[in-house]
């Protein structure tokens, strides 16, 4: 007897974003400045525990995640109780899409901001509010805390913020989370906060051990130069990481080598200073290319940069593209702009070259 004919397969799939489709196509480019990679890493040691790790990996790796989940409670002051582990943040940001976007209330974030967490959400129909930059193209808080009503499922902070590169004054995030997540959950994206001059004095973390409502993102794909390797979390309160834990595999989903190479970078300040220096002449370089072709920028704490075009940015891009170099396009406050990923020299010069012949 023929089995009975599959229902059809549930249509739920997130589908890829933008970035995560350009990525799989792109070719080999002179200067690959479209995905806020880190060139620099991974370090040498981080390599060297990769090969290390390599012949015992018949073994699965949850005892390293546990070791890893540890390390990192330890240097942030919370318990392994507080942090959920999985193959970079982007699992995570969907298991809050998925969990928060089912709540039935609205999903409230910046415009631009990183768009993953949210276009996963509207895929449960939750619905989304776009809340516009301020002039300086920093999140406004105080229009997206208007926003917030008995319903709101969730905020999503990205600071500092992808793409335009600006950061949060401190001070004010901190207030702004202690008030709002006594209505709903804030969910602090910190994948860029490496790159800021404090981190520890800076990040939302802070607010998660005062109690509050809050979930912090981190990942190792960017200052780190693991995006390759995939190895993200992030720290909540116990009874959220345990919620939304059902929704991910969590820290078996890593492979050992890549736990055991985050392992041994996590706190290689030597290895994380020289990246940092490197990406900062490099920006310095853009800048004056940027300076000497009489074009304006946002300010960056972070490694992109931001800045608005004369033409039509999707054509600067094919443009960019055709002579190998990759960058991003974006349309907002009525202007066209492009976002450069900040690279090696030479990919800064390749950037340099291409940018004289079509600006
Ligand atoms: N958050 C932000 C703000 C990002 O820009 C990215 C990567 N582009 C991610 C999260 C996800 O990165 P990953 O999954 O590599 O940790």
């Amino acid at each position: 007897r023929a089995l009975a004919k599959a229902p059809e397969a549930p249509t739920l799939a997130p589908q890829p974003t933008e970035e995560a489709t350009l990525l799989a196509e792109v070719p080999q480019l002179k200067a690959r400045l479209l995905a806020n990679e880190n060139p620099f890493g991974p370090s040498e040691k981080a390599k060297q525990a990769m090969l290390d790790a390599v012949a015992t990996s018949y073994q699965y790796p949850m005892a390293y995640a546990r070791e890893l989940a540890q390390k990192i409670a330890a240097y942030e002051g919370v318990t392994p109780e507080h942090i959920l582990l999985d193959a970079g943040s982007s699992p995570l940001l969907l298991a809050a899409a998925m969990h928060y976007g089912k709540q039935g209330g609205a999903i409230i974030t910046g415009d631009p901001s990183y768009d993953d967490l949210p276009n996963k959400a509207r895929h449960f129909n939750t619905p989304i509010i776009p809340v516009p930059l301020t002039a300086d193209y920093k999140l406004d808080l105080d229009a997206m805390e208007k926003k917030v009503d008995g319903k709101t499922a969730l905020l999503y902070i990205c600071n500092p913020n992808n793409p335009t590169g600006t950061v949060l004054e401190t001070a004010k995030l901190k207030a702004f989370c202690e008030r709002v997540s006594k209505k709903a959950p804030v969910f602090v994206d910190e994948a860029y906060i490496d790159y800021l001059p404090d981190p520890q004095g800076t990040t939302l973390i802070d607010a998660v051990k005062k109690g509050q409502n809050v979930i912090v993102a981190r990942t190792f794909s960017k200052l780190h130069g693991f995006a390759g390797l995939r190895v993200g979390y992030i720290v909540a309160q116990p009874e959220t990481i345990k919620t939304l834990s059902n929704y991910v595999v969590g820290g078996m989903s890593i492979s050992a080598p890549a736990i055991r190479a985050a392992l041994v970078s996590y706190q290689d300040q030597v290895f994380l200073q020289d990246a940092l220096k490197k990406t900062l002449a490099s920006k310095q370089f853009l800048y004056e290319t940027l300076r000497k072709e009489g074009y304006e920028h946002i300010p960056s704490f972070t490694n992109f940069v931001m800045f608005p075009l004369r033409m039509d940015s999707k054509r600067f891009v094919d443009e960019m593209m055709k002579r190998g170099v990759g960058v991003r396009h974006w349309q907002f406050a009525s202007k066209e702009w492009c976002r450069v990923s900040i690279g090696r020299l030479d990919e800064m010069q390749a950037f340099a070259d291409a940018f004289k012949q079509i600006s």
